[in-house]
């Protein structure tokens, strides 16, 4: 419902990761798997997750007797981190694992060098056939109908630098796991409480805000987004107050917020 609210469509979402078996992280799975099921759904939905996550929605599936339109395809996480879980052309996607009460594992997304950018000027002035514009784009050296050859860097730019997300879900202030994702360009990270309540923190196995911008600043990140506030903060600006005095570069994740990967340290375009 959040996803039709926000305009969010589910034919985009090839690919669903899940960190633990907490209600508050995948309860709403099978409602989404449910309805792209009833929109007709045919192609193939990935799904990443703890093994026990298979046995849940199978069962879901066996005792309403359904059987989905579309094939399923269930991606097992071990329990440590840096194992490569997918990749594509575009990017591969590694394990981080968490400190929780139960087994809970985050992701680290990272996109690979994208092709060289063609200069479309120099297309004109060298009339460069269509069919060429992808070997110049992976490199390659132009050769005209004369013999002269065009050497690649005078044909393109250089690509785009390739961006990074971590997504830190609940854990407990994991400082060596900084050095795992050094200078991603975005890392969410899970602040469920202020530092003055340390304690309560340590014993749910939960971080403070001032923790998670520890953790950003330490991993030379270019922004950060804290989220999964406790209820006991009615209001969250002393969350965000708290991180920013650590990590100036701070968001809230509140619900419905966007925020789009930018390299380095540009802003992050954020409209609710
Ligand atoms: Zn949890
Ligand atoms: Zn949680």
């Amino acid at each position: 419902m959040q996803m039709m609210r926000y305009k969010i469509r589910h034919g985009k979402i090839n690919h669903v990761f899940i960190t633990h078996l907490h209600g508050d992280h995948y309860l709403g799975l099978m409602g989404l798997l449910y309805t792209m099921h009833l929109q007709g759904r045919t192609s193939e939905l990935h799904v990443f997750g703890q093994q026990e996550l298979m046995d849940i929605i199978e069962i879901q599936l066996r005792f309403s007797r359904s059987q989905l339109r579309y094939p399923l395809i269930f991606h097992p996480i071990k329990n440590y981190s840096g194992d490569i879980i997918h990749e594509d052309d575009d990017l591969v996607v590694r394990t981080l694992v968490m400190n929780h009460r139960i087994p809970c594992t985050g992701f680290h997304f990272q996109e690979k060098p994208g092709l060289r950018r063609i200069n479309t000027d120099k297309l004109k002035q060298y009339s460069i056939p269509v069919h060429q514009l992808d070997s110049i784009k992976r490199g390659a050296d132009f050769t005209d109908g004369m013999g002269r050859v065009v050497p690649n860097k005078e044909l393109t730019f250089d690509p785009a630098p390739p961006r990074s997300y971590a997504y830190f879900s609940d854990t407990l202030f994991e400082e060596d796991l900084a050095s795992d994702v050094e200078g991603t360009d975005l890392i969410y990270h899970e602040a469920t409480f202020l530092h003055d309540d340390i304690e309560r923190a340590l014993a749910t196995y939960h971080s403070t805000a001032l923790q998670a911008a520890m953790l950003a600043k330490k991993a030379k990140a270019g922004r950060l987004i804290i989220g999964h506030f406790s209820a006991r903060y009615p209001n969250l600006e002393p969350l965000l107050h708290e991180a920013r005095s650590i990590f100036p570069e701070t968001d809230l994740a509140t619900e419905g917020s966007r925020f789009s990967i930018e390299h380095g340290t540009k802003q992050v375009v954020k409209a609710v």
